[in-house]
């Protein structure tokens, strides 16, 4: 489950980091009476669960109590990443000497968490991973022991730190551990971590992810999700039950089995296409959950060609033949070109259902992939309306 910046930002406050002073408003009016409580100049942020809200116009400064309610109107109300914006923190400016990055995360590699610092920070740090790999600082830690001073310090020292800045960082650095620690999470962020212009460190975005199988033993924590903190596509693919990750390809993906969706993916990937999803229906899926999948994918503009592996045994072919013939008899939009792959249980009735519609049947797996990329490929001049 992940965290908003300002309720990442209450739980760092508990620990002793430096964040700047703000509330959170759900309307321009709130924001406007949050900003003159503040006074002076503030930043008016998004509050969305994705990054890269300032790139997005998600995040804008405001000289006054004026400026910030018209800020917050623009804001309110606008769509990032696919997200709607319901609420805006609203917080004091911080004149930015400098921005670095700080993170905490499970490592499978190190089977640890890792410290990861950089005195490059502000823009995401897997593009800083990318692009500038020697900017960037691992330092693995030992569960049981925790981050030690000496650690903390030795990180200082990589990122260039001297004099009254050391400090400050352990501090901050030990407060972000336990804040990992102690609340179950996967990730904990700082970034940017700023030097502002009077040589002071401050939080000044925040970002958690808790461990979702440790939430029973973090009740105050579960009242922190944000139910409207979810695309459309995600709402309905958790009303029925359908495990599904939106991606950045152009092909859709209805599989049943997440390993098979994996393998899917994976040859989509070999021959040179791009999965715009992973969607699993998960065993035994009768044809109203089919068509709810089929939904998802259908709303999708970014969808070029269906790609769909269904390997029968508790999933029965014919069942799926029927989701998928309801689904493109209720669709508002043109259907893009649908390969289907059917084996095992009830295959020939399902093929048969299918018989009328205007499918492309695949019989193996490679088969499918191939002609789905094919035509992802063919596709990529046309536009869907
Ligand atoms: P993200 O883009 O979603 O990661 O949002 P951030 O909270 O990291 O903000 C993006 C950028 O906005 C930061 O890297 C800063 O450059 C800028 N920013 C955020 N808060 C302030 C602030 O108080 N003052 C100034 N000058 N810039 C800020
Ligand atoms: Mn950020």
């Amino acid at each position: 489950m992940k965290l908003h910046e300002y309720q990442s930002k209450r739980i760092f406050a508990r620990y002793g980091l430096p964040v700047p002073q703000g509330n959170v408003a759900t309307t321009p009016a709130e924001a406007r009476q949050v900003a003159h409580l503040l006074g002076g100049p503030v930043v008016v942020k998004a509050q969305v669960l994705t990054g890269g809200r300032g790139k997005a116009g998600g995040i804008k400064l405001a000289k006054d109590a004026e400026e910030t309610e018209e800020a917050a109107r623009q804001i309110i109300g606008m769509f990032i990443k696919g997200l709607k914006v319901y609420k805006v923190l609203i917080e004091q400016a911080t004149d930015i000497a400098q921005e670095m990055y700080m993170g905490i995360v499970v490592d499978r590699t190190h089977r640890k968490p890792i410290m990861i610092v950089s005195a490059q920070g502000g823009i995401e740090i897997e593009e800083l991973a990318k692009n500038r790999p020697e900017m960037i600082f691992r330092l693995p830690i030992d569960p049981l022991r925790g981050l030690m001073d000496y650690q903390a310090r030795n990180l200082a020292f990589e990122l260039g730190l001297h004099g009254g800045l050391i400090r400050p960082f352990t501090a901050i650095a030990r407060g972000l551990w336990r804040v990992f620690v102690e609340n179950d999470a996967t990730l904990a962020e700082i970034n940017p971590l700023a030097i502002t212009s009077e040589g002071q460190l401050i939080a000044l975005d925040g970002k958690i992810t808790l461990d979702d199988n440790a939430l029973f033993r973090h009740l105050e924590l579960n009242e922190m999700r944000d139910l409207q903190g979810e695309t459309e596509a995600q709402r309905q693919a958790r009303q029925a039950d359908l495990s599904y990750v939106k991606l950045d390809g152009d092909i859709g993906c209805m599989v049943n089995g997440a390993g098979l969706a994996m393998a899917t993916m994976d040859l989509v990937d070999l021959y040179g296409g791009r999965p715009a999803n992973f969607l699993d229906i998960g065993g035994g899926a009768r044809a109203n959950k089919v068509a709810a999948a089929l939904h998802i994918i259908l709303a999708d503009s970014d969808v070029k060609v269906i790609l769909i592996n269904i390997f029968g045994g508790i999933t029965r072919c014919d069942e799926v033949a029927r989701g998928l013939l309801a689904a493109m008899e209720e669709a508002s939009t043109p259907v893009p070109p649908m390969v289907v792959r059917l084996v095992g249980a009830n295959e020939e009735q399902g093929r048969q259902l299918l018989a009328a519609a205007n499918v492309i049947n695949a019989t193996s797996l490679i088969e499918a992939a191939q002609k789905a990329v094919e035509l992802a490929s063919g596709q990529s001049q046309m536009q869907r309306p």
